[in-house]
């Protein structure tokens, strides 16, 4: 599905001009003004004929998607924008300042099909897939409101890319992996394979396939993988995680060591800690146990509740004696500060308000 100027790939766009009798230079032009420039009106391509811009104009949409509705948290560093896509449907993408970081957490999918309990994507159910030119519209949304504001290196305006918005990115693999290639592009948006962060719900063929990928210099694909786990025993993942039925942590952890083999690069794991469900020291010990032997880091996430599910955050206490026990098995984990909780950042929040309103 060709939508705008973003869904064209380097070799597509060669093509096109080329077709139209273009010199060839003017792929490599048309290429840095969208993604070094950061372009977001043909008209702005001042170094292209009037013609040529005229006719790309009238082929090709380049437009930045449409905010819908923005929040902004109390400390000003989390931004959330509700964006409408060419079809009308909506998705959210975060943007959040760390000291040194300007992280995009961008969606991949329209609602997401795996239905995990406490997730508001999940609790809304699935629409569509992204294609490539959405996924890295949200990369380049941010970018330029960055690039306007001032304060950034120009040609770094973004630092980092989480691929942790709404969807499960394994499931739409093709225009994922399409988005990741262009937002690292070393001619292009430019950003390192290590500052982009996949996190998949546990879709074991798609992380195979991903340890298959390569870099353009040859290596394996250097983004960081990251792994929702949320449960360290089938019975309580079974229930958190319908896709664990599927793909349970037997065949999940024999693919992340596969995964770590390949590449050489370290696992992170994802936990939502759910007062009274996945808190308990118990849970943390069966943790440990699975990461024996893997190279892997622990994220823990106090659950940000939502409408559909009656889960809490756990106590200080909680926290403190599950994170007791890895650091006596030796787990490296942080917990993650709840920021942005009062901006609804957990995923599909923001899409759930706005379609109550
Ligand atoms: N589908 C992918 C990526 C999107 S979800 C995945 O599941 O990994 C991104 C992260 O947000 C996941 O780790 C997910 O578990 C977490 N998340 C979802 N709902 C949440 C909530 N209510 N509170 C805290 N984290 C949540
Ligand atoms: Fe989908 Fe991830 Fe939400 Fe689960 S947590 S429903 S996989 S978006």
């Amino acid at each position: 599905m060709l939508q705008s100027a973003c869904d064209l790939s380097f070799p597509q766009l060669q093509a096109l001009l080329e077709e139209w009798g273009e010199p060839p230079f003017r792929a490599r032009q048309v290429w840095e003004w969208l993604y070094v420039h950061l372009a977001d009106d043909w008209e702005q391509m001042t170094s292209l004929p009037r013609a040529l811009r005229e006719r790309l104009a009238a082929h090709l949409p380049l437009v930045s998607p449409r905010v819908l509705a923005t929040q902004v948290s109390s400390d000003g560093l989390t931004r959330k924008d509700l964006l409408q896509l060419a079809d009308g449907e909506t998705v959210e993408t975060v943007l959040m300042r760390y000291e040194r970081r300007r992280t995009a957490c961008i969606s991949t999918q329209v609602g997401c099909p795996i239905g995990c309990l406490f997730c508001a994507t999940g609790q809304a159910g699935f629409r569509r897939n992204l294609s490539a030119g959405e996924i890295v519209a949200q990369a380049l949304h941010f970018a330029r409101i960055l690039r306007a504001e001032g304060n950034v290196p120009a040609d770094r305006p973004l630092t980092n890319v989480v691929l942790m918005g709404m969807g499960e990115p394994l499931l739409n693999y093709e225009a994922t992996l399409e988005a990741v290639r262009r937002l690292s592009d070393p001619q292009g948006f430019r950003l390192g394979q290590r500052h982009i962060t996949l996190s998949t719900v546990g879709i074991v063929p798609g992380i195979d396939r991903l340890a298959k990928e390569t870099s353009p210099g040859g290596g394996p694909l250097q983004i960081t993988l990251a792994i929702s786990l949320h449960a360290a025993t089938d019975e309580l993942r079974n229930r958190l995680v319908p896709i664990n039925r599927r793909y349970g942590l037997d065949a999940l952890f024999a693919a992340c060591q596969r995964y770590v083999a390949r590449t050489g690069r370290r696992v992170s794991f994802e936990w939502v800690l759910i007062a009274g469900v996945n808190d308990s020291p118990a849970q943390a010990s069966a943790l440990a146990d699975r990461l024996q032997g893997l190279i892997a880091h622990v994220n823990l996430i106090p659950l940000n509740p939502t409408p559909a599910y009656d889960g809490k955050p756990p106590s200080r206490q909680a926290i403190a004696a599950f994170t007791a026990v890895l650091e006596r098995r030796g787990i490296p984990f942080t917990v993650r500060l709840r920021r942005g909780i009062e901006i609804q950042a957990g995923c599909g929040q923001l899409r759930g308000v706005k379609r109550e309103t």
